[in-house]
């Protein structure tokens, strides 16, 4: 496995900044960036960072406005540039206005609270008060008055307005509107409870609340199940015709036409399919692991725990469940210290001395399809083969918490054909793995990896329009997931839990497309 020095890595949405980058990074940069100086071995910096990087998700659609950064100034390579900012304590936060001049040292982050919370209300401070030339792809984060408003769609082209109404004290507008900020036919402004015209022509009476004004003057409040920053944004994020920049317009016909190998077909949006699970066996075991023509050391013990899981707890029909247990049996009996993938193969194919045992043959994508060939499908399914063995192994009161993990984490370093995705995910895991004690716990565990992974990719070229990365369950999936604890996000472990046995248990598994 990989090891970096540092306590960052490329997985973590934080520009690690050196000799090579700092320059093009800070000097000119059209957004302004907050980067934390550190050493790796001061012990307030490791404990610190697990906050940074948290911050980093949690802002991570703020980037093209202000984005994090973070050097080592204990790597001897990058001391003249911890010298140059003046830095001589760690760790240190300095703010770079955009289009910062090449002397800049950057100012200084007044002391205050270190956590999520705290870092990002002094980072909107510090962005409302930016100097010109403001960074230009962050919105105006000044309260608007009545006669904005009024005017509004005189100079502003876009379908929605999303007013959040507040008092002074609190940041859920600004946070909402820099949330909102890669999204295209969609403007958010903060509206002041004194702004009292405003707020009796709407008939505001909850603050913080938000409402949807259009240019016909109508207006609407937004129903969320809680008024809190995250609840807005999933909702706002999602309205008809608000779209993500840069990405094309889901068509709808695209889903229609014969775009993908298979016709388009309906299907279940909130549930999961047996034929999703099946058609990842095959590419898997038929194609994936094809491309190891001998297959050893390592690579034979991810081997061997994979199909363990799978013969133990997948799920399926008697047929397959009987195949992946020929096939375990198999390979436990088999003493070399290499193994050729066409003994592996003759294993999987030649069933004719196990009854009633076969590997479905060829790939059908149900909750997986995507709506153009390159979207979804393998990647998709083997999160979800992955997510439904951590419940089996619960349901079938496995003893191991780490198994099924331990499982798809070798699975995925050995042979996961994705080599970048590979790495990104031991980057990722190898810290938090080992802390997993109990099955349930596994279960969160892969759930909260799966949702840093849906962060990092919300936006990006793989991402399929007609399937936006959200940190899933939505509110409208799961509402109990979801709570508010001192006006922030929380998720209800609890209730996550009894969702997740629920969603990916083998009794709820679905068999075939909605006719
Ligand atoms: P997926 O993310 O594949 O999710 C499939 C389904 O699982 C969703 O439709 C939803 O129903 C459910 N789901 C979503 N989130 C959660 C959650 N948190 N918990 C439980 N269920 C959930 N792609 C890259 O471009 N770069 C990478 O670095 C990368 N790394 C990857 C690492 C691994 C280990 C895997 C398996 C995949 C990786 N991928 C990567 C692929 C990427 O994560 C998606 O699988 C792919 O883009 C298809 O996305 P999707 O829309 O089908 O949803």
């Amino acid at each position: 496995f990989t090891t970096e020095a540092g306590l960052y890595t490329a997985s973590d949405q934080i520009v690690i900044l050196s000799p090579d980058n700092v320059d093009s990074v800070l000097v000119n940069s059209t957004a302004a960036l907050v980067v934390e100086f550190y050493a790796s071995w001061c012990g307030h910096c490791i404990a610190f960072s697990p906050e940074w990087k948290r911050l980093a998700r949690d802002i991570k659609e703020w980037k093209p406005a202000v984005d994090l950064a973070a050097i080592d100034c204990a790597n001897e390579d990058n001391r003249p540039i911890c010298s140059r900012f003046g830095v001589k304590g760690y760790p240190t936060l300095k703010f770079f206005h955009a289009y910062s001049k090449p002397d800049s040292k950057g100012q200084g982050f007044r002391e205050g609270p270190r956590d999520v919370r705290g870092l990002r209300h002094k980072i909107i401070e510090k962005m409302e008060t930016h100097e010109e030339p403001w960074p230009p792809a962050c919105p105006p984060l000044e309260t608007a008055s009545k006669a904005e408003i009024d005017n509004f769609f005189e100079t502003n082209g876009v379908e929605h307005l999303a007013l959040i109404f507040e008092t002074s004290n609190s940041y859920v507008g600004r946070e909402v509107t820099l949330d909102l900020l890669q999204y295209e036919n969609i403007a958010v402004r903060r509206v002041l409870r004194t702004e009292e015209a405003l707020v009796a022509k709407l008939g505001v009476t909850d603050f913080p609340s938000c409402y949807l004004y259009y240019p016909s003057g109508n207006f609407t409040r937004l129903h969320v199940q809680n008024e809190a920053r995250t609840f807005y944004t999933y909702a706002l994020q999602r309205l008809p015709g608000v779209l993500r920049a840069g990405n094309p317009p889901p068509v709808t016909s695209d889903l229609l036409k014969n775009t993908t190998e298979d016709q388009w077909r309906p299907f279940n949006r909130s549930g999961v399919y047996m034929a999703d699970l099946e058609s990842t066996l095959h590419y898997s075991l038929r194609l994936e692991l094809a491309a190891h023509p001998v297959i050893k050391g390592e690579a034979l013990s991810a081997l061997q725990r994979y199909i363990s899981v799978l013969a133990k707890y997948f799920p399926g029909r008697p047929v397959v469940r009987n195949l992946l247990k020929s096939v375990d049996t198999w390979l436990k009996g088999q003493n070399d210290t290499e193994l050729s993938y066409s003994s592996l193969r003759d294993a999987l194919d030649n069933t004719a001395e196990v009854p009633d045992a076969a590997l479905p043959d060829g790939v059908r994508w149900v909750g997986c399809q995507g709506s153009k060939p390159h979207f979804r499908r393998y990647p998709c399914g083997m999160w979800i083969l992955f997510h439904v063995l951590t419940v089996q192994a619960e349901e079938a009161a496995g003893k191991d918490p780490q198994e099924v993990l331990q499982a798809m984490r070798s699975y995925v370093h050995s042979f996961f054909g994705c080599r970048p995705c590979a790495t990104h995910f031991e980057n990722m895991v190898k810290d938090s793995m080992s802390h997993v004690g109990t099955l349930s716990t596994a279960m969160l565990w892969l759930w909260s990896r799966h949702n840093h992974v849906n962060n990092r990719l919300a936006g990006a070229l793989s991402e399929d329009p007609h399937f936006p990365k959200i940190q899933w369950p939505s509110p409208e999936l799961c509402p109990s997931c979801h709570g508010v604890k001192n006006g922030e996000h929380t998720w209800n472990q609890e209730e996550l839990l009894t969702f997740l046995r629920s969603h990916f248990s083998s009794e709820h598994l679905l068999s075939d497309y909605l006719e």
